[in-house]
């Protein structure tokens, strides 16, 4: 039978879509989670594999999971997500997505494993150089968000000249959707991103939404994002594995679609998903953002053979949707 995949941050949006695409591929697995964003119900209704509830900075709870389960390898999804919040905190972010993984790193290497699938994100490139970006686009973080992550990267990138750690970093476009039956999908608290605030709207959860700046220098004015359906991440994730366990050497992937949609695009999109007039008010740009975000992910179709199922932005929006209904209750 095939290993034991140790999942932090399982219980949250990306890491229980990874945890479940795992289950299903045939490997064990067990969760930890602190539970501080993650959803213990997910786990233990939609999911179902084991549960540690723990925290990636405890470094006894990680030594003693390394003795108790026969771990092959780890895919680090645990870690704080939200920009804006690390201008203001970031002692918060460096301490919980820099210090927390090079514990895990160092137990996990003291314990004899040096497999590692990370969670990055496409905001290590800062401003676009060129659309579409790929892996070897400029670095410069624009926020500590995104520096901690770039510095986890330059981290597995040492640690791998000196304790020949393997890893592989995915830096994720815009992860949306949920499974296509809708029983699991993107819940955080508070919500900032685009999708699933065009969903709440649509039931009634929210009066309205607003368009964060439409002087953009796109075709409609507003910003162009590649929105990637969460269980093509999944299934990346697994190909990134194997790709480990199969003795490949450390490598940095985008993960996105290649095609970029606008807002109005998103919002237009969403009505006829939902059935609903979402109303949507313009507004000022948000801070930090980027006019335009499309990666291109030839090498991880290339090296890891990933082929993305659900490029489809009406199908990104309806598998969220069902989520959202199921999740939220319907108005309708
Ligand atoms: N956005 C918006 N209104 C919202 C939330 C987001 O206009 O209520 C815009 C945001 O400015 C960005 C795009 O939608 O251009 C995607 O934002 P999201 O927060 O979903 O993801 P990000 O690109 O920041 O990772």
């Amino acid at each position: 039978s095939k290993p034991t995949i140790l999942v932090t941050g399982g219980a949250g949006y990306i890491g229980s879509h990874a945890a479940l695409a795992l289950k299903k591929a045939g490997y064990g697995v067990v969760v930890l989670d602190n539970l501080a964003y993650g959803h213990r119900e997910i786990i233990e209704d939609v999911v179902k594999v084991e549960l540690v509830i723990g925290d990636t900075s405890d470094r006894e709870l990680l030594e003693q999971l390394f003795v108790t389960h026969d771990i092959a390898a780890v895919m680090h999804f645990a870690a704080y997500i939200a920009v804006g919040e690390s201008v203001n905190e970031p002692g918060k972010y460096y301490r919980n997505n820099v210090s927390s993984t090079l514990n895990l790193l160092e137990v996990m290497l003291a314990a004899g494993i040096n497999k590692f699938v990370f969670s990055s994100t496409c905001a290590v490139y800062g401003m676009p150089k060129e659309i579409p970006m790929k892996e070897n686009h400029p670095h410069n973080p624009l926020s500590p968000y995104a520096a901690s992550k770039d510095m986890v990267e330059r981290i597995l990138a040492d640690f791998d000249t000196a304790f020949d750690l393997k890893s592989v970093a995915f830096r994720y476009f815009n992860a949306s959707g949920a499974e296509p039956n809708g029983n699991l999908g993107e819940d955080h608290a508070p919500e900032t991103h685009l999708i699933p605030l065009a969903l709440l709207t649509a039931l009634g959860k929210r009066k309205q939404l607003y368009i964060f700046g439409t002087d953009y220098d796109t075709p409609d004015g507003t910003a162009v994002r590649d929105y990637i359906h969460v269980n093509d991440l999944a299934s990346a994730h697994v190909l990134g594995l194997e790709y480990l366990l199969d003795g490949g050497d450390s490598e940095v992937f985008n993960l996105g679609n290649g095609n970029g949609f606008s807002v109005k695009e998103v919002i237009e999109t969403a009505r006829k998903v939902t059935g609903v007039e979402i109303p949507a008010l313009e507004s000022d740009r948000r801070a930090g953002d980027a006019p335009i975000l499309v990666g291109s992910s030839e090498k991880a179709r290339k090296i890891l053979g990933w082929n993305p199922q659900y490029a489809d932005l009406h199908k990104i929006i309806s598998d969220a949707w069902k989520w959202h209904q199921q999740r939220h209750g319907s108005n309708s």
